[in-house]
């Protein structure tokens, strides 16, 4: 059956790294329709707005989304792909493959997974002056102090549902099932025992009906320093959104950076598949973006719409070419573009 996926290729040097990894796709031959809704500034253009029914519709009507990263007016397609398909888990793998520059003195098998919540914590969004909540009679917990005493200052709310953090640790118990059967839950439930300590709880209760997972936790602080002093300890990884962006992109760092950050955002009946770096606005134009990020979030998105085969092989192409040294981009220690370490994944395939 021909499965459709809608490509928007972002902005910036994004769109470098996404067409030679769509290329790719299209030259393995795997039923694969590609359709590509219009957003940002040409849909502003064309349409008269950023995100056009067009665009809504070609998303809904694919099976998956393949997102390159975008800034200014097309970020409202990812609010979209997000909010309005309900991707609550984000899958952000980070795992070491020889050859590529890490941080670590001894990186080999590092291979663990953060799983991130994707729509609430801080990411509502709601921000205000902190005046507008001079009459709820709120006390700050650690200085005593009346909110409405504070002064001149902003806000920020962060929620944490019980819904919400029980879908997102329920795909990681789930993720878990598949690796080593090891959770870790973290959050900053020391200080915040009624919002990231609600996390925890939520993460402890479900921990019954999981019995084959061997649940662990650590406050958010202590569990980065462990993170980089030992990450082979970690297999399955899920925390609230905040700590999962910053996290994650840390995590990168010790396998050889943003480059290699791949992603795939999860919901009940729809996903999607980003890089988990950004626009990467200083090198655009030259075709030096690496485009693994990319190769490595197709091969999930392969994966996720039952190609598993072709995920494999991909995945295992790209570690052949990053064993070889000789088609890396310059952010690895390497003087390829763009399009040679994508070839050169081609060729492995
Ligand atoms: P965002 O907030 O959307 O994540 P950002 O502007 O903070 O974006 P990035 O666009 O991810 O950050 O870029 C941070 C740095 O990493 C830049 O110097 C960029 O060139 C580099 N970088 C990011 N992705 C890649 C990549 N795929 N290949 C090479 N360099 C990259």
């Amino acid at each position: 059956m021909t499965k459709t996926v809608a490509v928007i290729e972002g902005d910036d040097a994004a769109p470098e790294a996404v067409g030679p990894t769509i290329e790719l796709l299209k030259s393995l031959d795997l039923n694969i329709e590609f359709t590509y809704p219009v957003v940002g500034d040409v849909a502003i253009n064309d349409y008269g707005s950023p995100f056009p029914e067009e665009a809504k519709v070609l998303i809904d009507d694919a099976d998956t989304t393949f997102f390159g990263s975008t800034s200014g007016s097309s970020g409202v397609a990812l609010l979209y792909l997000r909010w309005g398909k309900g991707t609550y888990a984000n899958v952000r793998p980070t795992r070491y493959f020889p050859g590529a520059p890490s941080a670590l003195a001894n990186p080999e098998g590092v291979d663990f997974i953060i799983v991130r919540e994707n729509l609430e914590d801080l990411y509502l969004r709601t921000e205000g002056d902190l005046k507008d909540l001079s009459n709820l009679g709120l006390i700050s917990k650690t200085s005593r102090k009346p909110i409405a005493e504070l002064g001149e200052g902003r806000y920020a709310i962060k929620a944490i549902t019980r819904e919400g953090s029980e879908r997102v640790i329920r795909f990681a118990f789930e993720l878990a099932r598949t690796r080593r059967h090891e959770l870790t839950v973290t959050s900053k439930y020391n200080m915040l025992p009624e919002s990231d300590g609600f996390f925890l709880e939520i993460a402890q209760e479900l921990a019954s009906e999981y019995p084959d997972v061997q649940m662990n936790h650590f406050i958010v602080d202590d569990f980065a320093c462990r993170l980089v002093a030992n990450p082979r300890q970690f297999d399955v990884t899920v925390m609230p959104n905040l700590y999962g962006d910053i996290l994650s992109d840390a995590a990168a760092g010790l396998v050889g950076g943003l480059g290699l950050a791949a992603s795939g955002c999860y919901g009940k009946d729809y996903a999607y598949f980003e890089s988990a770096h950004g626009t990467a606005p200083d090198i655009v134009g030259r075709n030096i973006i690496n485009p693994t990020a990319n190769l490595l979030s197709a091969a999930m998105m392969l994966d996720y719409l039952g190609y598993n085969e072709a995920s494999q092989r991909l995945h295992s192409a790209v570690v052949a070419v990053y064993a070889d040294g000789d088609s890396l981009t310059p952010d690895v220690g390497g003087q390829a573009s763009t399009q040679g370490l994508c070839d050169a994944v081609r060729a492995r395939f």
